[in-house]
């Protein structure tokens, strides 16, 4: 894999994520709506009151930061809702793999390609890792709930993400070869 992952799990405060994570069925894509996201979501963030991380988080020259291991819970949904085995089930942090990716949501500030294969081949790996099927990804947006609440990923193309997941090559050479 040639995505360039740094793992600071171990700096992550355990009072922003949950317990172990017994099964995961998707990855979910956000966009972060602000630079620099480390500290907010190794333990920042509950100092404001509404303790947030995620699995990885993906910097703007591609670079994976892993914040939680994909083992354990991390607190990135939400509240949100589901259709799964034809039930609606609220709640995803149990289940779901969160990869963040940093964007400042701000006017021309543009995923970058790097970005998207590195969101790509991380979700393979997840995929791999965890035991879920390829096509199972999906936006924030698509499940918030209420709907409406949320709106990230912003400016993310998923034609291009789509077109890595399933040309893990070309995304490698996007990062810089093996
Ligand atoms: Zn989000």
């Amino acid at each position: 894999m040639a995505v360039k992952v740094v793992d600071i799990s171990r700096e992550t405060s355990p009072t922003v994520y949950g317990p172990a994570m017994l099964r995961a069925n998707r990855t979910m894509i956000h966009s972060s709506g602000g630079m620099d996201s480390r500290g907010w979501l190794q333990g920042d963030s509950l100092k404001a009151g509404e303790p947030v991380s995620t699995h990885d988080l993906i910097g703007k020259d591609g670079t994976c930061y892993v914040i939680v291991k994909n083992t354990m819970v991390a607190w990135h949904a939400g509240v949100s809702l589901w259709p799964v085995m034809g039930r609606l089930v609220h709640g995803l942090n149990e289940d779901t793999i969160g990869i963040e990716i940093e964007n400042s949501h701000t006017p021309g500030d543009l995923i970058t390609m790097e970005q998207h294969a590195a969101a790509a081949l991380r979700h393979r790996y997840h995929s791999m890792m965890r035991g879920y099927a390829l096509d199972a990804c999906v936006g924030h947006y698509e499940v918030a709930q209420p709907i409406g609440r949320r709106s990230d990923p912003l400016n993310f193309v998923w034609g291009w993400f789509w077109f890595y997941v399933y040309n893990p090559s070309s995304a490698q050479n996007k990062l810089g070869g093996l």
